[in-house]
């Protein structure tokens, strides 16, 4: 059985639109240009180990490039008998061309991310899809490619919509994955020497590695909220970066799990292993200020870890309630404490456009953020990401005011019927404001601490960016090269 596991290229995504691609991938697994096929391969290992007499070929087009055309031939070529496209929900009308239309060939697809309700899955894939994996899809897919090469057809294996003469039927929950026994990545099917070429010519983009899934924590926009929670064992983790650190000679690498300290044993095991084999990298990583922890903190330094991250969102507990997030001012103060105590630089997510989201709110979370702490941050949009509580809630209650996903990552038009704003630009207002003013805080109290032609270099530039009319300066700032934006970074951000 000639089996082709295909990840189709890219959209022409900018850079610049970057933030949108880094929620992308954080919430689906698989989309940020050209680097991560971590999760592919590991579905490719265990093919390859479980599916006796496959014959498995691996393309990430989305190094190369491919124009649909170009790709139907390479299929009709290779006569491949199954094709299984990676698809995600923000890519999908890009995707769908990327499934072959030939009708002898079993089209299966696996749609991210999984917590997507099957109904919308199957009207959003049926164009094109002959199977769909439904939640999981490493044990799915093996026990789907089992029952076709000894039956020729697909009706039993669990977690898959299954079209039959234009019928979509459901087969069940699915049977779970067990990391424990799954088959070692497949790496070396993997261009990864061209993926770190990218990453040197770029400064910008990080090698992205995900050894964890799901989360136990129920924040209203995520796809992985209270979606199970599985993890690659800690043996393996450090292996796996041994590879990429000594062999492929990766040197930054990011964690995109949801919260790499979130089993605390687990984490520990990692740090040590890194420290213990000698290897010579610097990562960063996500977590919850809930689950800061002195002695991991202090290993995580002293395995490389420069900077975690921090979703805070927000400063308004109203808000922290509108997309049920729970910590508390003093809890974020410690951990923000903490990191900085081991030498890591503490980072914060900030989100604008929360449901009852105002003024007021905006200015309670600056006050928030100064008296934390907070010095580097990012923002963001909300927005619903399909699959999310937020997501279901809105659609359930006639809210939703975009429902084709591919133009949820633009953010031109308000997508959900906000109580507040009537317009995107008023979020965007917002989002400046506090951007601004968090810009010329930081910077002032780095003068004030330090007084250096830089620090008094970089309040000036920013208090320019403060008193500027309109958003000019942004403006220009979001079109300037992303290798000059990372050297005004590095002068007047760090
Ligand atoms: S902590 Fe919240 S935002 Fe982060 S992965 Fe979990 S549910 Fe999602």
């Amino acid at each position: 059985m000639k089996v082709l596991l295909y990840n189709p290229p890219n959209e022409p995504i900018k850079l610049a639109e970057g933030l949108w691609t880094v929620r992308e991938y954080k919430h689906s697994g698989f989309n940020i240009p050209g680097i991560n096929v971590i999760s592919m391969a590991r579905i490719a290992g265990d093919l390859r180990e479980k599916v006796s007499g496959i014959q498995l070929t691996v393309q990430d087009a989305r190094i190369q490039g491919q124009s649909p055309e170009a790709f139907y031939t390479m299929v009709a070529s290779n006569h491949f008998d199954v094709v299984i496209t990676l698809a995600g929900c923000f890519t999908i009308k890009h995707d769908l061309q990327y499934i072959p239309p030939q009708k002898n060939i079993l089209k299966i697809v696996c749609p991210l991310p999984a917590s997507i309700p099957v109904d919308e899955l199957v009207e959003q894939y049926r164009p094109a899809a002959d199977v769909l994996t439904t939640t999981e899809v490493n044990q799915p897919l093996v026990e789907a490619l089992i029952e076709y090469a000894a039956n020729g057809e697909i009706t039993r294996t669990a977690g898959l919509m299954v079209r039959k003469r234009n019928v979509w039927s459901n087969t069940g929950p699915a049977n779970l994955t067990d990391w424990s026994k799954a088959a070692p990545a497949a790496f070396e099917l993997f261009p990864f020497k061209t993926y770190l070429d990218i990453q040197t010519k770029n400064k910008n983009i990080k090698f992205l590695y995900l050894t964890q899934f799901g989360c136990p924590y129920g924040c209203s926009y995520c796809s992985q909220a209270k979606q199970r929670l599985q993890m690659i064992d800690a043996k393996t983790v450090v292996e796996e970066l041994q590879y990429f650190v000594d062999t492929i000679g990766f040197k930054n690498i990011s964690f995109i799990d949801n919260e790499f300290p979130i089993v605390k044993k687990r984490s520990i095991q990692i740090c040590k292993g890194i420290i213990k084999r000698g290897l010579q990298f610097s990562w960063t990583c996500s977590n919850r200020v809930e689950l800061a922890n002195d002695q991991l903190y202090a290993l995580m330094s002293q395995s490389g870890c420069k900077s975690i991250l921090y979703g805070l969102e927000t400063g308004d507990p109203d808000l922290k309630k509108n997309i049920n997030k729970t910590h508390d001012e003093k809890i974020v103060k410690s951990a923000i404490d903490l990191t900085r105590k081991h030498k890591m630089i503490p980072s914060s997510f900030l989100m604008f456009g929360i449901p009852g989201e105002t003024k007021d709110s905006v200015r309670t979370t600056l006050a928030f953020l100064k008296r934390v702490g907070v010095e580097h941050f990012s923002t963001s949009i909300l927005f619903p990401t399909p699959g999310s509580p937020l997501y279901r809630e809105l659609k359930s209650r006639g809210k939703l005011k975009e429902t084709d996903w591919s133009v949820y990552k633009y953010q031109t038009e308000l997508l959900f019927e906000h109580d507040q704003y009537t317009s995107i630009k008023d979020v965007k207002r917002n989002q400046l404001w506090l951007t601004k003013r968090m810009f010329v805080h930081v910077a002032y109290r780095k003068m004030k601490a330090k007084k250096t032609v830089m620090t008094i270099a970089a309040f000036c530039a920013y208090f320019l960016y403060w008193i500027s009319p309109s958003d000019l300066l942004f403006t220009i700032w979001k079109r300037l090269p992303v290798s000059m934006k990372s050297v005004f970074k590095r002068i007047l951000v760090t």
